[in-house]
């Protein structure tokens, strides 16, 4: 096993968008809200002109994991403070930052429609962005799973912002991983521009905790990995 060393772009995969992920940020619960031929169409609508705008890329880069400890993780120096991560992950002795991206052009057409009052379109159009920098963000988990094989497990992504993760932490991973190579700024109130990128973390050991709440086997896109745990339920590439 050798991780990739340095940063790493990952440009335009094939990315499928889950409709049940859209429709999820428009207020669908899935299984149970089921929508109607109008949504559907404008579903569509707003796919296609989606996928014309957005131009998906991923940077990635490995750092060694130099401690771990019950609430922090010390990355290259930089430590970083994440409730429970001691338990959630076990002992991990590299981790993965990684910035993901679908670029900005999506999010100018829907300030275009918003302001041309063209509000349901330009507001499922939003959530197309959403649902595909969420795609991205799992393709570029399952990428890092397979940069780990065969010997090290790769943990499910966590974010700053989410679950206890202080999201002022932002600035601990873009120094460990600067996003000029695919164009994604911090400001001052650790927002990122472009607004549909996702910045995310995963670790990876020979004793990594994985599978514990979720499996990422589930809906990795390598049909033919000889390591996959569960079947594939959906995946997130065409
Ligand atoms: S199938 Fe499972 S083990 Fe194989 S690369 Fe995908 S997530 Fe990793």
């Amino acid at each position: 096993m050798s991780l990739p060393e340095g940063p790493l772009v990952l440009a335009d995969p094939a990315l499928a968008i889950d409709p049940d992920e859209v429709l999820r940020f428009q207020g669908y619960k899935r299984g149970r809200d089921v929508p109607g031929p109008d949504v559907r169409a404008l579903f569509e609508t707003a796919l296609a002109e989606g996928r014309r705008l957005m131009r998906p890329r991923a940077l990635v880069r490995w750092a060694r994991v130099t401690r771990v400890a019950a609430d922090a993780l010390e990355v290259e120096g930089e430590s970083l403070a994440i409730p429970r991560i001691g338990a959630l992950w076990g002992e991990v002795e590299h981790a993965a930052v990684a910035l993901c991206t679908i670029g900005e052009a999506l999010e100018q057409r829907v300030a275009e429609l918003w302001e041309a009052r063209e509000l349901p379109l330009a507001s499922m159009l939003d959530s197309v962005g959403s649902g595909a920098v969420e795609s991205l963000a799992e393709y570029v988990n399952d990428v890092l799973c397979q940069q780990g094989l065969p010997s090290l497990k790769v943990t499910n992504r966590i974010s700053p912002g989410y679950a206890d993760w202080d999201v002022a932490e932002q600035r601990r991973l873009f120094r460990l991983c600067p996003g000029d190579a695919v164009g994604v700024v911090l400001n001052e109130a650790c927002v990122m521009t472009p607004g549909k990128s996702i910045s995310l973390l995963a670790g990876a050991g020979r004793a990594a905790r994985v599978d514990h709440y979720f499996s990422q086997c589930a809906r990795c896109w390598m049909r033919d990995c000889a390591y996959r745990r569960v079947p594939a339920r959906a995946t997130v590439h065409r």
